[in-house]
């Protein structure tokens, strides 16, 4: 792969950083990372991921963008409304960067279709908003060597995991929360959120991924942080990989 001028004007930015150089933002533009939600959070990720250079950007949702999304969901506009959410993210992306091969799925992801969607990429990242998507994700990139960037939101309350599965030793959500909660039926429309609670969480998340696509810094792989969004605090709390866990042997 060689950079065009283009190219290199659009990335110099983060050319110029020691820890990305030519090296790393061609790795970014050869790897390929799958959006699993293009709502609150994925508003964020996709935007970011195909701003900074992740060369194959998937998104599945079935949903349809409503008028209550608009508050948090910020890839959106008011005419979008009752237009299918994965296939209008991709017409916006397409013009923030012409370097990005997208593809969208109007379908929810199920176990059936998971790897259908999932197969080829490196980073699935999870802007889902219930559990069961959450723990099919899990179980998939867990079974699957695969990277996973996880984000919640609820109320004025952020928490983001990621686990790379590639490496050993990572715990998993199910080492965290061994079960479906009991109320797990809880999300944004029955417990109410702060928009600007969905750009922290999922910048973070996009941070995360290319932390893990690159092998830079210290990403959060082993780690839940937990945010208080009211008093602005964040906690990095450890996760262990529980030795009764579906994952202790994998
Ligand atoms: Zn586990």
């Amino acid at each position: 792969m060689k950079f065009t001028k283009k190219q290199i004007d659009r990335y110099s930015r983060q050319i110029i950083l020691k820890k990305i150089g030519i090296i790393g933002q061609k790795k970014l533009l050869r790897s390929s990372v799958l959006i699993v939600g293009a709502g609150g959070l994925g508003s964020p990720i996709a935007i970011y991921l195909t701003a900074l250079g992740i060369g194959n950007i998937r998104i599945i949702d079935k949903d349809i963008v409503e008028i209550s999304n608009l508050s948090r969901q910020i890839i959106f506009s008011s005419n979008d409304v009752k237009k299918n959410k994965s296939s209008i993210a991709i017409n916006k992306l397409k013009k923030l960067n012409p370097d990005i091969q997208f593809k969208s799925f109007q379908k929810k992801l199920t176990k059936k279709n998971i790897d259908q969607v999932a197969k080829s990429v490196d980073v699935i990242v999870d802007g889902s908003d219930n559990f069961r998507t959450r723990f099919l994700i899990n179980d998939y990139c867990l079974e699957n060597k695969k990277i996973l960037v996880s984000g919640a939101i609820s109320r004025f309350d952020g928490q983001v995991y990621t686990f790379n599965f590639s490496k050993n030793k990572s715990p998993c959500l199910r080492c965290f929360m061994p079960n479906i909660p009991i109320n797990s039926d809880d999300n944004c429309e029955t417990e109410g959120v702060i928009g600007t609670l969905a750009g922290i969480v999922g910048s973070i998340q996009a941070n995360e991924v290319v932390k893990e696509i690159l092998n830079i810094g210290e990403t959060l792989c082993g780690y839940i942080l937990i945010i208080d969004a009211l008093k602005l605090t964040f906690r990095k709390v450890k996760l262990n990989k529980r030795s009764d866990c579906y994952c202790y042997d994998k």
